[in-house]
């Protein structure tokens, strides 16, 4: 079965305006290099900015996160899947371990968002991964299940058609530390053996990223993995000759 590969970038809440829009220049004047699907995820202020300097290039928008409400309301501060949407978001971030861990975003909360993204046409990219306690005590099976299985609860396994994991060990997220090959592949094969338990061509489908301190010289070994569909990358998308030389590799 045949699956995009796709290589997003997690700009998270770095950067300003002008360097938003000469990095989505930068990327989208050397995107047609890379036969991945490539996004890009800036700050919700630079969003529409990113949107226009990308003009007509292939690379995508996405949002880094949603509101758990829908479309709009008296929820302060809050940005939902459908005003993404309307500026020209087609993806966006559900989950990121970052939410989980400092704004306390529950699987419940998480599988909530990503129903909401689906609903407002976005297709999400739901981040599962361990801690490194975790890995140490033998939950990494566990963790990811009860991560993925909380959207497969509340949507029904149909919700993954059209949607993207990420598997972020959470111990190598922006800490220089890499999930070996290997180890990548076994909670790649694991995720989608969960999925295949419910729908072996959806899990056949599903493209599932890697993220976790992905670079230049990393990304052709873990891409390699026959479970790793591409990345999702954080520190090195924001220079474009590494986001785009990680694209390549993809
Ligand atoms: C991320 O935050 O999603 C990420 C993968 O970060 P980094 O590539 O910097 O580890």
């Amino acid at each position: 079965m045949t699956r995009p590969t796709i290589v997003a970038g997690n700009w998270k809440m770095h950067g300003n305006l002008g360097m938003a829009e000469n990095l989505a220049e930068a990327i989208a004047a050397g995107a047609s290099e890379s036969k991945a699907k490539l996004i890009v995820c800036p700050p919700y202020p630079y969003l529409d900015a990113v949107v226009r300097a990308l003009g007509d290039s292939d690379v995508h928008v996405g949002g880094q996160n949603l509101a758990d409400q829908p479309d709009s309301g008296a929820f302060t501060g809050e940005v939902s899947g459908t005003m993404l949407r309307d500026i020209g978001c087609w993806h966006v971030i559900v989950g990121h371990s970052e939410r989980r861990s400092l704004y306390g975003e529950s699987n419940e909360q998480v599988a909530t968002k990503f129903g909401l993204a689906r609903d407002a046409g976005l297709v999400p990219i739901l981040c599962v991964g361990e801690t490194l306690e975790e890995r140490e005590q033998g939950q990494m099976e566990s963790v990811l299940k009860a991560q993925l299985e909380a959207v497969v609860r509340m949507h029904g396994v149909d919700a993954l058609q059209d949607a993207i994991v990420a598997y972020e060990p959470v111990w190598a997220i922006g800490t220089g530390k890499t999930a070996s090959p290997d180890q990548a592949q076994a909670a790649h094969a694991f995720l989608r053996q969960q999925v295949a338990a419910h729908n072996a061509t959806i899990a056949g489908v599903l493209p599932i990223l890697y993220g976790g301190s992905v670079k230049p010289g990393n990304a052709p070994e873990l891409f390699a993995q026959p479970d790793v569909d591409g990345g999702l990358i954080g520190g090195a998308s924001l220079k474009s000759e590494d986001f785009l030389a990680i694209a390549a590799a993809a």
